[in-house]
């Protein structure tokens, strides 16, 4: 396998034959080309460029990895540009690849252009072998640590490179510090160390049938190769596919081939991750981990639990002040939180790794707005730091501060937030209980990437061992799910599926509660809060809406809703489904009555018993909203919804005419017994009581009575059953049926209006039609709407002013907006509906029937009533809002289906020129961030990511 360099300067071959470049030194690597030379790689480049220690070394671009995996063979001539590049990496370095006087060990990582912690791998120490080891003992003159990083090297290699289980490696290293009566690996020997590896080697000669390659270059050629298949490992794999990172966001891992260096050569030594703010609070403080006489995985994997980087103040004094230095000069060049690696080998200083730090949305807040003042960023960087959707963590709970209990464990906070939920110890089972919908806390001494399914499943996590960037602290904060760290108090027992603390057992299902935010573990379920929004917030909040064109509206129902949008600084609310005023227990039979009602007069009647009920809800959202439009929909929803369904009313039925016959039958009982069996007939008299009171209820025709009305009920469901009310006598088409429903509630509007304009509250109700799909249907209740304000507006002495408009949710409306536009003063996109019709996917069933498998098999990608189809549904809205702009100029165009408070579908809107976007209260601060967003990145001319669905 060894093949000599060839000696020729890259650059010059690249002229003379164009052939393809892979490999770049941190010289010359264009360090803001991260697609190219993957995340770590352009990391590695910039810090070498700006004139950080880095250890030298080169990258492997991506676009090998691309063409490796397309033809299942290393790219044409990219193993000679490796030779040609080690061989300047041994000259840089004075050493030899494989060369036993002075050898070269390099570091083998992947690194692609989006971060995705742990998902891929990484060999250390590449270059050892049987003959390497003894001239790094010499040179070292330490034999111990040699053996070590032998030992290390040579799992890693087995595991990547040759496809070894990992756990048989582990177990040797058990056995091996049992025999030696060592608790953890610093207490082995230098020979001990050696036996691990000649084990090592065995096992791997067992496992693969081929011994331990010792040609380094055969190595090396297995390592490039377990690194590019690791793009496309399961972990990989289901990791891109939680976080939808597209192709286009990263395709393909670099490789990073780097010199090592090493925190394990004694006490002088150390290894380290360090952000350059907490990413916890977001302070402006050196903030990380450190081990001395570690290598980095000993920090990452939590295998030791490591100090915090305050104590390297003390430790090591003038390595302390370099860092700091040094996280100042991160700060200045990529203007953002830095997350590093570093490693002090005898002494000296390396950087290994420098990536944007990943911070909870607390942190990200804080330090967004505190680099602002800090003068390194401006308002508009400040807000395309912060992921809209991050924003949601902030509703995650927090324990009720009343509450006072003794933990039951203290660990590290890791991720904040709070959560309750069954304890289960290992990954694939949590995936199996949170499939069926349990609620899981994932329990395990720590965590590896290959865990990460069941963090996709787990409400929070918790681990025994690790810090702060462990990786269970790592993966959890980027998750946004409350983590607890390192409570070694607690004693887990996969064996077993159980925690012990103390003399308390804790057994898988046992429910425990989390709090990431103060690092402490509870038994059972505790009271929870939710969250206030943090102070930050609230200045950016200010600086988006400067910032965005669109505005952000809410749909509220009901008055609470209506408080905590404006709370949350929504301009109007875009939707109130008056439907759902009548959810409650008291309402809901008075609605069931008018929509059975058979004769008008009758469903007037009810309206009527309704009127006050909405009329007040009016009031109270209008005195919520007080200056601000209130965008009332008409009824709107398929009856049924309202309705008790013929199954439960025929069983109702066949109960109350059973009941009758039993009674019948008990009235002769008596009688009966009497003749029959005398002694008997003494029991009697209790059953006769009890038949003198039913008589009575049967005398007054009580019986009858409700039998009659449950009859008359399921005759009426029967009339109204429709095979497809999603599609049948709903919205507007109800409204022209009863029309007694709509007078009632338009009378309520204005009622309501004029009420509120007496106590000076600055009403602004805007009437919505649903489900419209012809102008015809909007002439037809127009009048009404006229007629009715009229009356209102003479009976109560004010002026009404207000707004008919309708909401566009089916298809034909979109092609006929210009004519719905004549009378529509305002049109509203009713996405759910407006998706339902044009995939003709049923919005009730198609989510847990077909879709799944059409976005496993990339028919879709997303589910379209979560994601908007730009590329279909988006095309209708943009024909309605060219259309009907075209005819009236003003037309004002919002957004109310689920789709109203999604980010991207916030950008589309924007871009097609609507006003507003609508969406549930909760979800407002992250469509105001989303808003700003898309203004900010179309001034910035940043191109729309074309949403394939
Ligand atoms: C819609 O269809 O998008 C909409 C907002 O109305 P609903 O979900 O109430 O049908
Ligand atoms: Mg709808």
């Amino acid at each position: 396998m060894a093949r000599k360099p060839s000696g020729k300067i890259q650059k010059e071959k690249e002229i003379m034959t164009k052939k393809k470049r892979y490999c770049y030194t941190f010289e010359e690597g264009d360090g803001t080309n991260k697609k190219l030379l993957g995340g770590k790689g352009a990391g590695l480049c910039s810090m070498t460029q700006i004139g950080l220690p880095v250890p030298p070394g080169f990258v492997i671009s991506t676009e090998a990895n691309v063409d490796y995996l397309e033809h299942d063979t290393f790219p044409e001539g990219l193993m000679d540009e490796v030779h040609e590049y080690m061989e300047d990496l041994e000259k840089k370095t004075g050493k030899g690849f494989g060369n036993p006087e002075k050898p070269l060990l390099i570091s083998v990582r992947s690194g692609s252009a989006l971060s995705m912690p742990g998902m891929m791998d990484t060999i250390l120490n590449l270059g050892l072998n049987d003959e390497t080891v003894k001239g790094m003992i010499a040179l070292t003159k330490n034999e111990r640590f040699v053996y070590d990083a032998y030992r290390r090297f040579l799992q890693l290699f087995g595991k990547i490179g040759l496809g070894v289980k990992d756990e048989g490696f582990d177990e040797i290293f058990e056995e091996i510090k049992k025999k030696y009566h060592a608790t953890v690996d610093t207490e082995l020997s230098a020979e001990a160390m050696k036996e691990v590896c000649e084990r090592f080697k065995e096992y791997i000669k067992k496992e693969t049938g081929k011994p331990f390659p010792q040609d380094v270059w055969a190595q090396l050629y297995i390592a490039i190769q377990g690194v590019f298949k690791s793009w496309m490992g399961k972990r990989a794999v289901d990791y891109r596919r939680q976080f939808n990172i597209t192709p286009d966001m990263a395709h393909g891992t670099a490789v990073n081939i780097c010199t090592m260096v090493f925190g394990n050569m004694g006490k002088d030594s150390a290894t380290g991750v360090g952000f350059t703010r907490d990413p916890g609070t977001g302070e402006n403080v050196l903030y990380g981990d450190y081990l001395i006489n570690a290598q980095g995985e000993d920090v990452v994997a939590g295998i030791r639990t490591p100090r915090p980087l305050r104590e390297l103040k003390t430790d090591m004094p003038e390595i302390y002040k370099e860092l700091v230095k040094m996280r100042s000069i991160l700060e200045k060049h990529y203007r953002e939180v830095q997350d590093f690696e570093f490693t002090i080998e005898q002494g000296k200083l390396y950087m290994l790794q420098t990536r944007n730090g990943k911070m909870n949305a607390w942190a990200l807040c804080k330090t967004s707005v505190d680099m602002v003042k800090e003068g390194l960023i401006t308002e508009e960087e400040a807000l395309l730091r912060i992921d809209p959707d991050m924003l949601e963590q902030f509703l995650h709970r927090r324990i009720d501060p009343d509450f006072k209990q003794e933990p039951l464990a203290v660990g590290i906070s890791a991720s904040p937030g709070a959560a309750t939920g069954k304890v289960v110890f290992d990954a694939d089972r949590a995936e199996q209980l949170g499939n069926q919908g349990e609620k899981i806390i994932l329990t395990r001494v720590e965590t590896k990437p290959e865990d990460i399914h069941g963090f996709f499943a787990a409400q929070g996590i918790l681990t025994s061992r690790g810090g702060k960037t462990s990786h269970a602290a790592v993966v959890a904060r980027g998750m946004g799910k409350p983590c607890v760290s390192g409570a070694e108090g607690l004693d887990i027992n996969y064996e077993l599926k159980e925690a012990r603390v103390g003399s308390v057992v804790i057994k898988e299902g046992d429910i425990i509660t989390i709090d990431g935010t103060a690092g402490v573990v509870y038994l059972g379920a505790v009271p929870m809060l939710d969250p206030d929004l943090p102070k930050d917030l609230k200045t950016l909040m200010e600086w988006a809406d400067k910032y965005a064109k669109i505005q952000v509206w809410a749909n509220a129902d009901t008055p609470e809703m209506a408080q905590k949008a404006r709370e949350h600084g929504a301009m109007g609310i875009g939707l109130c489904r008056t439907e759902r005023m009548f959810n409650e227990a008291d309402r809901l039979p008075l609605m069931r009555n008018m929509i059975l009602a058979d004769t008008p007069e009758e469903r007037k009647h009810w309206a009527n018993k309704l009127l006050p009920m909405q009329r007040q809800d009016f009031v109270e959202i209008f005195r919520a909203m007080d200056g601000l439009p209130v965008t009332i929909r008409l009824l709107d929803p398929p009856l049924h919804e309202f309705l008790p369904t013929i199954e439960e009313l025929i069983s109702d039925v066949n109960r109350l005419r059973e009941f009758s016959q039993i009674m019948h039958a008990l009235e002769q009982l008596p009688g009966t017994v009497a003749m029959l069996d005398p002694e008997l007939s003494k029991q009697i008299p209790s059953i006769e009581s009890m038949i003198r009171e039913f008589a009575e209820y049967r005398a007054k025709g009580l019986d009858k009575k409700l039998l009659k009305q449950k009859e008359k009920v399921l005759r009426r469901v029967r009339v109204l059953h429709e095979i497809n009310p999603m599609l049948g006598n709903r919205g507007v088409r109800c409204g022209i049926s009863y029309p007694e429903i709509y007078d009632m509630q338009i009378q309520a509007i204005f009622e309501a209006t004029a009420i509120a304009l007496r106590e000076k509250i600055d009403a602004r109700p805007e009437i919505m039609v649903p489900n419209v799909c012809t102008v015809q249907e909007l002439v037809w209740v127009k009048p009404r709407v006229e007629n009715i304000h009229k009356e209102v507006e003479k009976r109560y002495n004010v002026k009404i002013a207000y707004k008919f408009g309708t909401m566009i949710e089916i298809a034909r409306a979109c092609l006929r907006a210009g004519r719905i536009a004549t009378v529509a003063e305002f049109f509203s996109f009713g996405t759910n509906d407006l998706t339902q019709g044009t995939f003709s996917f049923s919005r009730e069933d198609a989510e847990n029937k077909f879709l799944p498998i059409y976005n496993t098999e990339k028919i879709l990608l997303h589910n379209p009533f979560e994601i908007l189809d730009e590329l279909g549904v988006g095309r209708l809205m943009q024909i309605a809002v060219t259309e009907g702009r075209e005819t009236r100029p003003d037309l004002k165009i919002g957004i109310c289906g689920e789709h109203g408070g999604q980010p991207q579908a916030i950008e589309f809107c924007h871009r097609i020129g609507l006003n507003y976007v609508s969406c549930s209260p909760m979800r407002i601060p992250i469509a105001r961030m989303a808003a700003a967003h898309a203004a900010i990145k179309e001034k910035k001319g940043v191109a729309p990511v074309a949403r394939a669905l």
